[in-house]
């Protein structure tokens, strides 16, 4: 099943656009699966389930993760991580620097825009984008590589095509206002069951969880 769902994927993704196959609460051996049909991309979103998997699973997969970081996880996710792509405040990017700092180490990040229509949804708003940019000389060791989002949880497509019509035109405006910024453009948008519209709406990355392994168990 997995092995055709990915099939099919890959079939109708367009080229650049990276998959990010979604394996929280899914097991090693359900990811190995993905991984024997050469997926190599996998998010999560628990620091400690994350943390579990990347020490078992093979050293090239790629890890992206794309959950809520407190900075008291950070030593759980930053070893493994290749991307932090929901960094969402401040005081987390204030973290993540620090701690790489200390260990020597540089780490990519994706600044989560909160773009949906939900209120508890995590993430910068629109005009704290640019102002944090513009303060970037002050990560010297975070490398800013775009954006993510999630679009309102909808069936409304034109809603959801709105929501990612305004985070492209956020990371265009800002690649134009930061040139210096050079690993600034990747666009993390589109889930299992909006990823055609996030791709006509300038996506490089989509992260795919149900429509790859079926529904998550608790
Ligand atoms: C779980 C999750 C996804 C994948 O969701 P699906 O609907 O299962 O594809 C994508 N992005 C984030 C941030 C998630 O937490």
């Amino acid at each position: 099943m997995i092995a055709e769902r990915l099939q099919e994927l890959y079939a109708e993704l367009p080229q650049g656009v990276r998959l990010v196959a979604v394996s929280k609460f899914h097991t090693v051996s359900e990811i190995l699966e993905a991984y024997s049909m050469g997926q190599k991309v996998f998010g999560e979103n628990r620091p400690q389930e994350f943390a579990a998997k990347a020490v078992q699973l093979p050293q090239d997969i790629e890890w992206h993760f794309i959950g809520h970081l407190q900075t008291n996880k950070l030593k759980l996710v930053l070893p493994y991580a290749y991307i932090v792509e929901s960094v969402d405040s401040i005081h987390l990017l204030d973290a993540i620097e620090a701690w790489a700092e200390r260990n020597d180490r540089r780490v990519r990040v994706l600044l989560e825009v909160h773009i949906g229509a939900e209120e508890t949804k995590q993430g910068f708003s629109e005009e704290e984008v640019p102002s944090l940019l513009s303060d970037a000389a002050a990560y010297p060791h975070v490398d800013f590589c775009g954006l993510m989002g999630m679009a309102s949880h909808t069936d409304d497509e034109e809603a959801v095509a709105a929501d990612f019509a305004r985070i492209k035109a956020l990371l265009d405006r800002c690649r134009t206002d930061f040139p210096d910024l050079v690993h600034f453009r990747e666009l993390s948008i589109g889930m299992s069951d909006d990823w055609r519209i996030a791709v006509e709406h300038g996506s490089t990355e989509v992260r795919i969880g149900t429509a790859i392994f079926g529904p998550r168990k608790y």
